[in-house]
């Protein structure tokens, strides 16, 4: 399997450190808000990928920390009146259930920053050992990056080029570099959670908290490290630094995974313009199912943008897989096996596994599988598939989505009602006579039951909502 790796610009063969044994870190929420559908690109991206490493056998920790101190919790707070601590839990709460409500159950440990405190501090500590870290009184610890020769490598950039992203927590007059970034900040009023150390009381900066995280799980070198585009700079290649100077041992990460983003309307998504679309609210409108083909369809490391029309196109496609199982189901036994379904199905397997095994192509392997979907459809409408064969076709279906949760299987095998089947081939005769006011009303009640109805060239096909 090859996965394109932001470290060295290429899709690199996948081979983890140790055999089937994959320790992969994804950045997770700053828990101060709601989640949005930028942040269900991300994780989903990730839960179908480390899904499919798991299909394929590989022995996966998927560690994700949550940040919940940071100088957004505490604005936050302060605006609305309660502690950093009450609005991050709240919060995390909610980043929580979103995860729960998108299907994503691939994680094996969610590690919150203020538990591992006093895992931070010790790198703190190290790094001002080997003079990487300098104090600025009554002000932080600083990483001095002139110190490490290698900063920058990750995102393609020089130390001198990193002035334009200096964030709040990281601003200081008194730094020896401006990219300079900030480890620990020194308590500044009692309101700020803090925390006692040895070099000051205070708070972790934002980059110590991953690699304290990631050292205490995988320990100095693991193998995928992940998140979403705009964190390259400076955020991971803060972490490169800390954790190779802290350790002497390159590189920290084997395989960088750099998710693109999502737009909507083709704009970036956010509050002042009114396009901003929290994961509970979409939910509300779009079920689970199609949400995940709209993430999965795309390759994970190219933009995606949400529209009304795309989101049309996606429920068709969903819709289309959905019909074909179905009629997989309904099979009769007379028919025989043959060696040219046997081979088209024996390629279709193939195929679709290869095109995830090149960088997780996921846009590749779902034109395999439609257009396996047209033939085997002619296939059906001729009697010419075999019962074991619609069941072993079926059956690829059901694997498929323990990877990405895209077919609604409950629709798919809720039996239609008598009451329904009688009201659909009394419509049947309705349009048989060119009664069409009388089919038409028909159809209205059918649908007030919960049921839709189309009219195919081979019959009508009858759907539940
Ligand atoms: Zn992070």
């Amino acid at each position: 399997m090859k996965i394109f790796n932001t470290l060295t610009n290429q899709k690199d063969e996948f081979i983890p450190i140790k055999g089937k044994k994959v320790n992969l870190f994804v950045c997770g929420p700053t828990v101060y808000d709601y989640s949005h559908l930028g942040h269900a690109r991300n994780y989903i991206a990730f839960d179908a990928f480390v899904k499919y490493l798991k299909l394929k056998e590989f022995n996966v920790f998927y560690l994700q920390n949550i940040t919940d101190i940071d100088d957004k919790i505490i604005a936050r707070a302060r605006e609305k009146g309660v502690t950093p601590k009450d609005l991050a839990v709240a919060f995390e709460k909610e980043y929580l259930k979103d995860m729960k409500a998108l299907g994503i159950n691939s994680v094996t440990k969610y590690a919150r920053a203020t538990s591992y405190i006093k895992e931070i501090i010790s790198q703190v500590q190290r790094l001002q050992e080997k003079e990487y870290a300098y104090k600025i009184e009554g002000d932080g610890i600083y990483f001095s990056i002139d110190k490490f020769k290698d900063y920058g490598k990750l995102a393609g950039r020089t130390a001198l080029g990193t002035e334009d992203s200096v964030s709040r927590i990281d601003y200081s007059k008194d730094k020896k570099n401006r990219g300079d970034f900030c480890l620990w900040k020194f308590k500044q009023d009692e309101a700020e959670p803090n925390w006692p150390a040895p070099f000051g009381d205070g708070r972790p900066g934002w980059h110590i908290e991953d690699t304290a995280i990631t050292e205490k799980f995988f320990g100095a070198q693991y193998d995928v490290h992940g998140g979403a585009r705009d964190l390259i700079f400076p955020h991971h290649q803060a972490e490169v630094a800390q954790m190779e100077a802290v350790s002497g041992k390159s590189p920290l990460v084997k395989y960088w995974m750099h998710v693109g983003f999502l737009t909507v309307n083709g704009q970036k998504m956010s509050k002042s313009i009114g396009n901003f679309i929290t994961i509970n609210d979409f939910l509300k409108r779009c079920p689970l199912n199609y949400f995940r083909f709209f993430i999965v369809k795309n390759l994970w490391r190219s933009p995606v943008d949400y529209s009304e029309s795309v989101l049309i196109e996606v429920r068709s496609a969903v819709d289309k897989i959905e019909e074909f199982l179905r009629k997989l189901k309904t099979v009769k036994s007379k028919t025989k096996n043959s060696t040219e379904n046997a081979n088209s199905i024996k390629n279709l397997k193939t195929n679709f596994y290869a095109e995830l095994d090149d960088d997780f192509n996921t846009p590749k392997a779902f034109a395999v599988m439609f257009d396996f979907i047209k033939q085997a459809n002619e296939l059906l409408n001729n009697d010419l598939l075999s019962k074991k064969e619609a069941s072993e076709i079926y059956k690829f279906f059901q694997e498929i989505n323990t990877v990405f949760g895209i077919i609604d299987f409950k629709k798919v095998t809720k039996a239609i009602p008598a009451e329904i089947k009688k009201l659909v081939k009394i419509r049947e005769l309705h349009r048989k006579n060119k009664e069409w006011q009388k089919s038409d009303e028909l159809r209205k009640e059918i649908e007030s039951k919960g049921y839709t109805v189309e009219d195919t060239s081979t019959g009508s096909v009858v759907k539940s909502i």
